[in-house]
């Protein structure tokens, strides 16, 4: 099964789509305490569901894909983001399977990240078969730019020689809609001609557009129809690849966090924390591991997708391995069994 995981940074759910927060329980409160390091004391800006949805529509793509139709299963599955919710530790968390302990992103700037031994998920599909083709495309540096912080997105130039693995980081010159769109093209053009095993898509519009006017904004509101729009032209894409070639496509939605209603995140509010994963199979019924999920964290995500699309692998047990470790040098023991 190919997989297409569409990454929308900073969409608050509970305004993109209220009617499926308020169905299900899981989304009202978070499954896990906040570490009170990164915590603002968890307040709850959550919009009441009637008045969200007095918005209007905002995410008609993201609607249609969680509800899914007769012949293409769909579900929206809640999510809870561990606090500090800020985009670098959330989507390495999202896209490695890791702990913030584990990948030791903590914020954006990556410091002493230990991303060289959390693979990213397009990495585990090509360490499974190393004949898989894949691509990744995304607004921030931090996913796939060899200069940036990160990169999130291991750069694998061997297979980026052969065309393998294909990278695409826009010109942001023009600002983060025109990068966005770019993104968008680029990334549909090579999901209808191509059709890779696993694409990761990045959109950075509605993160951008919640710091500078928050989320209770009008401008807010259209940055979500924007990569719900963007969102549909990659749908487009596989759909028709599935028409014409009976491809087998999981289409796979989240986010990183949301966003206060005067912008920003980074703690523990209810209305930041949570996030949700929105998984779609074209012309199919969903995979077990998917149906089974009933609430999720954030670095359950990768592992889960993995088992959906049938990919497995194990790793090398050895004590020991990757253990890293020096000694006072203070000269030969002449032990003449270990002298050479
Ligand atoms: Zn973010």
């Amino acid at each position: 099964m190919k997989l297409l995981f569409i990454c929308l940074d900073g969409v608050r759910v509970d305004l993109a789509l209220p009617h499926a927060v308020a169905a299900d329980p899981a989304f009202a409160a978070p499954d896990h305490a906040a570490d009170p390091r990164f915590s603002a004391g968890g307040a709850d800006g959550t919009l009441p569901p009637e008045e969200a949805a007095d918005l209007g529509p905002i995410a008609p793509t993201l609607a249609r894909l969680a509800a899914g139709d007769s012949r293409s299963e769909g579900t929206i599955i809640p999510m809870w983001m561990t606090p500090p919710t800020d985009s670098g530790p959330g989507w390495a968390s999202i896209l490695t399977g890791s702990r913030h302990e584990e990948s030791n992103v903590w914020w954006n700037e990556f410091v002493g990240h230990h991303l060289a031994k959390r693979p990213d998920i397009l990495s585990r599909i090509f360490f499974a078969n190393p004949s898989a083709r894949t691509l990744a495309a995304a607004t921030w540096d931090a996913f796939v730019a060899p200069h940036g912080p990160g990169p999130i997105i291991h750069q694998r130039v061997d297979q980026q020689r052969t065309g393998q693995h294909q990278l695409f980081l826009p010109d942001q010159s023009r600002g983060i809609d025109a990068a966005d769109a770019a993104v968008c093209q680029w990334a549909t053009w090579r999901l209808s001609h191509e059709g890779p095993d696993a694409a990761v898509v990045y959109f950075e519009g509605v993160d951008a557009t919640g710091h500078e006017h928050g989320a209770d904004s009008e401008q807010y509101r259209e940055a979500i129809k924007r990569v719900d729009e963007w969102t549909r032209h990659m749908v487009k894409a596989v759909s028709e690849r599935h028409e014409q070639l009976a491809e087998d496509w999981l289409i796979v939605v989240t986010t990183d966090h949301g966003h206060k209603a005067g912008g920003g995140h980074g703690e523990d509010e209810v209305e930041v924390r949570r996030s949700f994963v929105i998984a779609h199979r074209v012309g199919g019924a969903l995979p077990e591991p998917i149906r089974a999920a009933r609430s999720l964290r954030s670095h359950e995500v990768m592992d889960l997708l993995l088992d959906s699309i049938g990919v497995r692998q194990g790793w090398m047990e050895a004590p020991g391995v990757g253990e890293l470790r020096d000694f006072d040098t203070t000269g030969p023991t002449r032990d003449l069994h270990f002298e050479w």
